[in-house]
């Protein structure tokens, strides 16, 4: 075998070394969104037990290397060569992989040995192909290095990669399951939603909206932004719930009405959990961010809702979640204009709100049917969902 011809694609698993016996079942998760992921383009795929091997044809390559950076559950993908696991060939390749490679200063040499048989270990690797940069006027530096060469060695084969990028780790989407994100398309709840995919759980997305019928909320912000998130994750549903007949109820509700709507809003994903087999509720909820999200509101909205409820940003300064939102690529979106329906509320909320009088306001309104009669009428658009 020579190295050189033609560069593959090596994606490194994150946490899943960490799973023992649960192990397949995750790479079988994330070999369907690799799958996923890269429709439409030429490649094959090897599975090894620490990596996954890509080998796109030259046309799909470039658009491999950038949807890798997409995946979750993924903590490194690099360009690599393969060659002969021997001990020459591995020297000879690096050392020409080393002088070819574009950039200045010099290298670290990082080697591993993962099959144990060799005759050789990776003290070795990284001697003998030091002394050939040496010959060959390479600069080689273990703690003063601007580049760094990978070499990992398994039984069969040896990978050499000069070319390595973090990926975005966390676990492959739907192996966790799914959860319910209540989402509005502010700066804060894709964001949440983003850090839910990260640990592996697959969205779907509840939308509250003051519209009068679906057409309009089809055509709005919310729809572009859960496209923007599926660029991480192709498969999610999302139910666009109407909240007119909510509106009208809750107006006897006073400085209350913005903690019922989040109570009907939690009534509402509470109702759809068992039909999507989740068991959890996401939110971009944070304390002390706005007025709303204080202690007693958050205690008083959550009361008696039988589900996990999960909070990624809740002790995150706004700064940096807008840093967060910039990066995943939402910020541009959240910012647009849109009327949320929590914006068009009372327009000075109870701080310190009673559960007490939460639970009586709903009894009197009928909060449950609200919420139940709002579930059969929401539009539901979906995509790729396993
Ligand atoms: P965001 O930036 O996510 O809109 P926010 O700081 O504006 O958050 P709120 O408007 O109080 O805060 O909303 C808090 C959370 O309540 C949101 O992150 C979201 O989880 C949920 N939420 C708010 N509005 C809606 C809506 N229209 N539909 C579904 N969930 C919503
Ligand atoms: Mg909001």
């Amino acid at each position: 075998m020579s190295a050189g011809k033609k560069p593959i694609i090596v994606l490194r698993f994150g946490e899943l070394w960490l799973r023992g016996k649960n192990r397949g079942d995750y790479i079988n998760v994330l070999i369907r969104n690799i799958d996923m992921k890269f429709s439409g383009l030429k490649y094959g795929l090897d599975k090894h037990y620490d990596k996954i091997v890509i080998r796109p044809a030259s046309s799909s390559f470039n658009e491999v290397l950038r949807r890798a950076g997409f995946l979750f559950g993924i903590s490194a993908y690099e360009i690599a060569y393969e060659t002969e696991p021997k001990l020459a060939a591995i020297t000879r390749e690096s050392c020409r992989i080393m002088k070819d490679a574009k950039g200045k200063g010099a290298f670290r040499i990082n080697a591993h040995r993962a099959h144990k048989q060799h005759k050789f270990n990776s003290e070795d690797i990284v001697i003998k192909l030091a002394k050939c940069a040496e010959e060959k006027g390479i600069p080689v530096s273990p703690r003063r290095y601007a580049r760094e060469i990978y070499i990992s060695v398994s039984k069969d084969v040896a990978y050499i990669s000069v070319s390595r990028s973090k990926g975005l780790g966390g676990l492959p989407v739907g192996s966790s399951g799914r959860c319910i994100i209540l989402f509005s398309g502010g700066i804060d709840s894709p964001v949440a939603a983003w850090l839910a995919m990260k640990r592996g759980l697959e969205p779907v997305y509840v939308h509250m909206h003051a519209f009068p019928n679906a057409s309009e909320i089809l055509d709005s912000k919310i729809p572009r932004l859960i496209g923007i998130l599926s660029e991480y994750h192709e498969g999610y549903r999302s139910y666009y719930v109407p909240t007119h007949r909510f509106q009208v109820a809750a107006l006897k509700s006073g400085r209350y009405e913005l903690v019922m709507l989040k109570r009907f809003m939690l009534k509402t994903a509470e109702l759809l959990l068992e039909k999507e087999k989740s068991r959890i509720i996401v939110t971009g909820e944070c304390i002390g961010q706005v007025a709303s999200q204080t202690q007693s509101n958050l205690f008083s909205e959550e009361q008696g809702i039988n589900a996990t409820l999960i909070r990624p940003l809740i002790c995150l300064d706004k700064m940096e979640i807008i840093d967060m939102a910039k990066k995943i690529g939402t910020f541009e979106e959240s910012i647009k204009e849109y009327r949320d329906v929590c914006s068009i509320s009372a327009k000075h909320p109870v701080i310190n709100s009673n559960p007490k009088a939460v639970l009586r306001i709903e009894n009197e309104i009928k909060l449950d049917h609200l919420a139940s009669e709002a579930v059969k009428s929401a539009a539901i658009v979906e995509s790729s969902i396993s």
